[in-house]
């Protein structure tokens, strides 16, 4: 079965009674979730025990972090690492979003490295890849994406990269109204399918969860998500909003069976 996904980026907003306010009204709304259909709400670290505690016993509600260090402990101000993420019970992290490789130069060879140390603590990465315009443009967008995810991603085993979560989101999409169509996002996510599937083998591929993230919103959801190689998405600025995300939400498929 493979997973269909609704996350939620909360990136840097939300001041504390925002964030309590979000939760509660997201709960308000009913969804039909299930093992194979689940929210993922990647909170600011700040908040991360404030949603473990109003999510606490919600059937198909996770939460993530936003980032994690690649060492466990140490010398690192200002920093959090995937152990301490598992000491508070934190289950999912975003891994190699734009805005990080983008602002904090984070590499590829730094993302493998969060991918394992996450892995390790038994957290589950969301990890990001995705192209600027200009390599769009240029018509090389599938082997950056190829390249994002053979360095970060291609040293884990089968079994690591059976139910991975990988969210593809293009950069000339995210926060910038401009979405990429339902066919430019199939196209890319069958292409990411056959790269794991050359690598792996096409049974791990086909569990594999692939998300879609750039100005995902209520009205543009489900001719996305409806898409085969589709997964649901990872979703910004409409997840701000719990009506927004509710429909979101609902927008998703049921848990695909795989063969
Ligand atoms: C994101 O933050 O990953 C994202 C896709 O943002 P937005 O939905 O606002 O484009």
């Amino acid at each position: 079965m493979r997973r269909q996904i609704a996350a939620a980026n909360w990136k840097m907003n939300c001041t504390l009674e925002q964030a309590e306010t979000l939760l509660e009204d997201l709960l308000q709304l009913e969804h039909d979730l299930s093992r194979s259909r689940l929210v993922i709400l990647a909170v600011p670290f700040p908040y991360l025990m404030l949603a473990k505690d109003i999510l606490h016993g919600k059937k198909g509600y996770h939460i993530a972090a936003q980032n994690i260090h690649t060492k466990s402990h140490g010398a690192h101000t200002g920093e959090v690492s995937a152990e301490m993420l598992r000491s508070i019970g934190i289950d999912y992290a975003v891994i190699g979003h734009s805005e990080r490789r983008e602002e904090f130069g984070e590499t590829h060879a730094q993302l493998a490295e969060k991918v394992n140390i996450a892995l390790e603590y038994n957290i589950k990465p969301i990890f990001c890849c995705g192209e600027p315009f200009e390599i769009r443009e240029a018509g090389k967008e599938k082997e950056y994406v190829a390249k994002q995810i053979e360095d970060s991603l291609f040293q884990l085993d089968d079994l690591q990269m059976q139910h991975f979560i990988i969210a593809y989101e293009p950069v000339w999409a995210i926060g910038t109204g401009k979405t990429a169509s339902p066919e430019q996002a199939q196209e890319m996510h069958a292409f990411i399918r056959k790269i794991i599937a050359d690598r792996y083998n096409a049974e791990v591929a086909s569990l594999v969860s692939i998300l879609y993230g750039g100005s995902v919103k209520q009205s543009n959801a489900a001719s996305i998500f409806h898409q085969p190689d589709v997964d649901g998405g990872l979703v910004g600025g409409a997840s701000l909003i719990a009506a927004d995300f509710s429909t979101i939400i609902d927008a998703l498929k049921e848990g695909l069976q795989v063969t």
